[in-house]
């Protein structure tokens, strides 16, 4: 499809003249030090295609984009059972937000903040024996690439810098809606935080969102396709925080943003995309990556809506 490769090429020029426009994220130290000015765009589509511009093989912090992979692997041991412990609708509050929790009796308001993706990961932790090598094992199966890594540095600066998370699963224990020790869950957290991918990787691994539930490298059935309906709506409405409205009106897929500046989009029944750029809104949304987002959805009408 040369032309995929054209529009990718276009955007991938455009989108550079965000650059300066935001900052990278240096709440997490570690996170500090990548170089701003990057870009990157790839699709994978459900026939098994690739297109990229840009920096695609240039691996970054996946950061919150894990969520959705997290999610994914407790849907699969716990079924309808874990919407008891984490809710479905928009915060409409920042992603680390704690606010929501005392009110909502320790009920994060969907699995996409963080409250939520860490009862998530509490859930997993629960079920799985080495919840970070079988996340990891997930991940390198599902970007098939058996390299990927998680970088450990990331991880402990996140650990060093816990308190806000660690809070949030208190909170949340005191309401008994978190089983096990804060510290293991924060540990199985930060490490699918710390996950590196390129563009490339990362549109590959959501491949099973684009295709009800299957991964189309692997073929491995990561969720029914109703799931894959429920985890898409979910990503639809809250996957950029509050910005997840917005981010309906100018694109209008399912996305789920990280703090390393990767966003990871939707097209169902089509292809995945992921775009990448460091410098973050003030939303902790990557702002070339989402101008990128908004010129390809204009140039191959991909909205849902
Ligand atoms: N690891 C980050 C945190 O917990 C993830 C935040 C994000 O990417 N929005 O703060």
């Amino acid at each position: 499809m040369p032309q995929f490769n054209d529009i990718l090429q276009q955007i991938s020029q455009q989108a550079r003249c965000c650059f300066g426009q935001g900052k990278v994220a240096n709440y997490i130290p570690a996170l500090a030090d990548v170089p701003a000015e990057q870009f990157s765009i790839a699709i994978h589509t459900v026939d098994g295609q690739t297109f990229s511009a840009g920096d695609a093989h240039a691996t970054f912090s996946i950061q919150s984009v894990s969520k959705a992979l997290t999610l994914t692997l407790a849907m699969q041991h716990h079924g309808d059972e874990i919407w008891r412990r984490v809710g479905k609708e928009p915060s409409g509050t920042a992603f680390n937000s704690l606010a929501q929790l005392e009110f909502e009796t320790g009920i994060p308001r969907n699995p996409f903040i963080n409250a939520g993706a860490l009862v998530v990961c509490d859930a997993l932790v629960s079920r799985v024996s080495a919840p970070v090598f079988n996340m990891l094992e997930t991940a390198r199966l599902l970007s098939a690439n058996d390299k990927v890594v998680i970088n450990k540095k990331v991880a402990d600066s996140e650990y060093q810098h816990r308190h806000r998370n660690a809070a949030m699963a208190h909170l949340m224990k005191s309401f008994n809606n978190f089983d096990n020790d804060v510290d293991t869950v924060l540990r199985a957290y930060f490490s699918y935080c710390a996950i590196e991918m390129s563009s490339i990787e990362l549109a590959k691994t959501f491949s099973y969102l684009a295709n009800q539930g299957v991964c189309v490298q692997s073929g491995r059935q990561m969720l029914s396709a109703k799931q894959t309906q429920q985890v898409n709506s979910l990503l639809f409405t809250s996957g950029l925080y509050d910005a997840a409205g917005d981010f309906a009106f100018r694109v209008g897929i399912p996305a789920k943003s990280g703090v390393g500046g990767g966003i990871i989009g939707i097209v169902p029944g089509k292809f995945t995309v992921c775009v990448w750029s460091p410098e973050l809104n003030e939303f902790g949304n990557s702002v070339a990556g989402l101008y990128a987002l908004e010129l390809l959805a204009e140039k191959l009408h991909i909205s849902m809506l």
